[in-house]
């Protein structure tokens, strides 16, 4: 297939979303592709899928997203300043107090998770009134089953928005709304989905399995930090595993840590400045 096939495809099947006037296509789950991206993001795919060389078979052990074979993170020292885009909530007061107090709780869960393994130095986040570095805003997906979408320490800095849909506010809720934004930090801080690990998928059908997002997508790799744990935060509740609430849970520390404490500007990390 070619890159320009591929897009078309990702056009025409891929659940999408707009915002301002611009388009955006749903890949991997719950990452986003501006139209205007979407060819070059299928040439990554299509050069991830035949790579020059094979990615290590790290399949036994919370999953780092990779560039080039090496875990991303944020360049350190980093501030991650967020701020609530209360335009996006305009006539929903609802939603935007509870964006406001669900958006405080999540970061405030990581925050505490840095100072437990003592990266809190190194790696934090803040809630700013302008200028932040990422915002969380809301988006009216069409899909019910959709709750909130995220960005990669390699994404554009225009990128850089957690857009939250309406099925987050839903009250009562299945999932704990604060988890769902829990588990968005989670990618912006660089990791990737628990679920894509072999183990999370043994004895799924052949059907969901192939339906299940891969090892290489786009431009990302993945590397496991830890050993497989379907109580992550990263893991989404299929196949019998997984959680409903996204707590933050011992490996997820463990894997955060081991992430952000990689010695800066050393082969073994690739870093992105905010
Ligand atoms: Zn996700």
């Amino acid at each position: 297939m070619d890159a320009v096939t591929l897009a078309e495809k990702i056009m025409n099947e891929a659940k999408s979303f707009e915002i301002d006037g611009a388009t955006y296509y749903i890949v991997e789950q719950d990452r986003k592709v501006e139209e205007s991206h979407l060819l070059a993001y299928a040439e990554e795919i299509l050069a991830a899928v035949n790579p020059a060389t094979p990615p290590p078979a790290a399949l036994e052990r919370l999953v780092a997203a990779t560039v080039d074979g090496k875990p991303i993170r944020w360049q350190l020292p980093v501030v991650l300043t967020w701020a609530v885009d209360k335009a996006t909530f305009a006539g929903k007061p609802r939603e935007l107090e509870m964006a406001k107090s669900i958006c405080a709780q999540a970061t405030a869960d990581w925050n505490a998770a840095a100072r437990e393994n003592g990266i809190d130095d190194r790696v934090r986040f803040e809630q700013v009134g302008n200028n932040p570095v990422f915002r969380f805003a809301f988006a009216q997906f069409g899909d019910p089953n959709l709750y909130a979408v995220a960005f990669f320490p390699n994404d554009a800095r225009t990128e850089r928005v957690v857009n939250i849909g309406p099925a987050t506010f839903v009250e009562p809720n299945d999932f704990d709304p604060v988890g769902v934004v829990r588990h968005e930090l989670g990618h912006v801080l660089g990791f990737r989905h628990e679920h894509i690990r072999a183990e999370a998928q043994e004895g799924m059908n052949w059907w969901d399995k192939s339906n299940m997002e891969k090892w290489i997508t786009g431009g990302l790799g993945a590397e496991t930090l830890t050993d497989y744990d379907s109580q992550s935060v990263m893991h989404y509740p299929l196949n019998g595993r997984g959680t409903l609430d996204f707590q933050l849970s011992d490996a997820d520390k463990a894997g955060f840590k081991k992430l952000y404490s990689l010695p800066s500007g050393s082969d073994e990390v690739r870093e992105f400045p905010v």
